[in-house]
């Protein structure tokens, strides 16, 4: 169930030390190490798993769950003026940490995090054709 090699699994078993601020019987949840704002925190599961996609549905509900009450723990007590939940599956979307989190990071009206992209309207005949490769449809 735990991966020797995971630092994550380190934190669960109390073999690395962690800031820990939430835990329950499937989850734990820690400060991030590197926080991109005041309050930025870790929601894991105690099993291991790499990504989202080989998550056990019982331990993502239960991740969710972990992310909503920290996420209102954050605006109550931290006066956040919103959260972003993040979470990152495989290098090119980010990962770096190979046991799942979602990163609970709170907002302030005056912080400095912006859209990693800038919107901007997209062509609908390539919209509607890769909604029908993901359709099948
Ligand atoms: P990601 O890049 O989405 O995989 O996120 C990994 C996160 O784990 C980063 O935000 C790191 O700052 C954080 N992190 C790495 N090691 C630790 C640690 N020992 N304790 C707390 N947070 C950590
Ligand atoms: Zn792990």
């Amino acid at each position: 169930m735990a991966d020797p090699d995971c630092i994550f699994c380190k934190i669960v078993a109390g073999e690395l030390p962690a800031r820990i601020v939430d835990e329950d019987e499937r989850t734990i949840a820690f400060m991030d190490i590197a926080p991109a704002t005041r309050g930025h925190a870790l929601v894991i599961p105690r099993a291991h798993s790499t990504d989202l996609l080989s998550i056990a549905r019982d331990d993502l509900s239960a991740v969710t769950l972990a992310s909503q009450r920290l996420a209102g723990r954050v605006k109550e007590r931290l006066g956040a003026d919103g959260v972003n939940l993040l979470n990152s599956c495989g290098r090119a979307a980010w990962q770096t940490v190979f046991h799942f989190h979602v990163h609970v990071i709170p907002r302030y009206e005056d912080d400095p995090l912006r859209l990693p992209w800038v919107p901007s309207e997209g062509d609908q005949a390539q919209i509607a054709a890769v909604a029908q490769e993901l359709t099948g449809r």
